[in-house]
This record gives structure tokens, C-alpha cells and sequence, in this order.
């Protein structure tokens, strides 16, 4: 896929939606992070449904360290692998206290030396809550990147150098969030949208259906 092409595929996302950002509710970086830690394998409703609840009680790492293991399981049951989420929570949360005055760090080294955060946590982390050029790659942007030719790859972290070198600098900042959102609602798994895509025309997916 040439320069042009992904830069027009870029314009139309960003005008299709000229403010994206994660589904999941937030208010403070701390809030975003335990979301985000939360949302792995399990859905942004479901996280939410759970962090509405907690956060008003707790949304500060002294407070959820307060709550316990056992105290935090009963908000969070509801979400997958909830036992082993709320054991890296509070360990998290002992660590940011510990360590980090209790603030969320910007650094990736720091993040990622928290329990229960790889590489994508913080990469939503340092793109969402510290606007830095991070680009988590989950399973919808791997997936958009690779049928239209934005960005081929063949794992997560190809991907992932691939957009950051190609996505053209003025999209960087919210090109995760755009193809999240193409690939959660039109550019689905089994059955995209193709009749209904705004990029159709410069998709370079060859088995191009539309099961609108
Ligand atoms: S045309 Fe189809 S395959 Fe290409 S981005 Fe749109 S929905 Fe996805």
C-alpha cells in the first residue's frame, strides 16, 4: 500500500470520528490503567460494568490496596480471570505506592514492570492516558492492518513497528483507536461490513464480502 492511500484511509476515519478514544470509562490515568488491566480477554462493556461500581468507592491505589484481594474480587467476579486480575491489581497498586508516589508511571520500563501489564496495557497506557505515539495492537487493529495492507504482519509486535513507521505522523496519536474501532464495528472478525466501509475503495482485502 503506498503513502497516498494510507493517508486518505486516515482522513476519512478521522473524519468519520475526529475525537476517538477507548470505550473504556476513566477519569485519571490510575483508573485507566486497572480498566485496562481488567479488560484483558473480556469485554469493554463487561470491565466497565464492574469499574462503575469500584471506582466511586476506590480509585486510588491506597484505596483498592485498603479493599484487599478479597474485597476487590467483589466487584470485579463478573470479569473473566477475575482471581488472578485482582492479585495483580493489588500488587500493582502496592508497587505504585511504593515506588511511583503513588502516580502511574509514563515510562514503558515501569509500566511493563507492573503485574498484570504487558505490552499492550501499556501501550494504551502511554497512548490514552500520555498522549505518547504508542500503538497497542490487539486483535481488530492486527486484523484491519493486515487485510487492507495498512500495516501487514505476521505477529503482533510486526504489526505494531509497521503502523509506527507507516501510519503518517499527523494520525499517529489516534491511529489505534480508529482501527480498533473500524475493525470492532464494520471490519469485524467473520463478517465485515465491507458494503458499508468508508475505506472500501482502498481496502486491498482480496475476499472483500459484505454481510451487512
Ligand atoms: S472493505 Fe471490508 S475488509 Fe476492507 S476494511 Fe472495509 S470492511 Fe474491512
Amino acid at each position: 500500500m503506498n503513502k497516498e492511500k494510507r493517508t486518505e484511509i486516515f482522513s476519512r476515519l478521522r473524519d468519520a470520528n475526529p475525537n476517538p478514544t477507548t470505550e473504556l470509562n476513566y477519569s485519571t490515568p490510575f483508573e485507566l490503567l486497572i480498566a485496562v488491566i481488567l479488560s484483558a480477554q473480556a469485554t469493554d462493556v463487561g470491565v466497565n460494568k464492574a469499574t462503575d461500581k469500584l471506582f466511586p468507592v476506590a480509585n486510588t491505589p491506597e484505596a483498592i490496596l485498603a479493599l484487599g484481594v478479597d474485597g476487590l474480587k467483589e466487584y470485579i467476579k463478573t470479569i473473566g480471570l477475575f482471581n488472578s486480575k485482582a492479585e495483580n491489581v493489588i500488587k500493582t497498586c502496592r508497587i505504585l505506592i511504593e515506588k511511583h508516589g503513588s502516580e502511574v508511571p509514563a515510562r514503558r520500563e515501569d509500566l511493563e514492570a507492573l503485574p498484570g501489564v504487558g505490552r499492550k496495557t501499556a501501550n494504551v497506557v502511554l497512548n490514552t492516558a500520555f498522549r505518547q505515539p504508542a500503538m497497542a495492537v490487539d486483535t481488530h487493529i492486527f486484523r484491519v492492518s493486515n487485510r487492507t495492507g495498512i500495516a501487514p504482519g505476521k505477529n503482533v509486535l510486526e504489526v505494531e513497528k509497521r503502523l509506527l513507521r507507516l501510519v503518517p505522523k499527523e494520525f499517529l496519536m489516534d491511529a489505534h483507536h480508529w482501527l480498533i474501532l473500524h475493525g470492532r464495528y464494520t471490519c469485524t472478525a467473520r463478517k465485515p461490513k465491507c458494503g458499508a466501509c468508508i475505506i472500501e475503495d482502498l481496502c486491498e482485502f482480496k475476499q472483500k464480502r459484505d454481510y451487512q
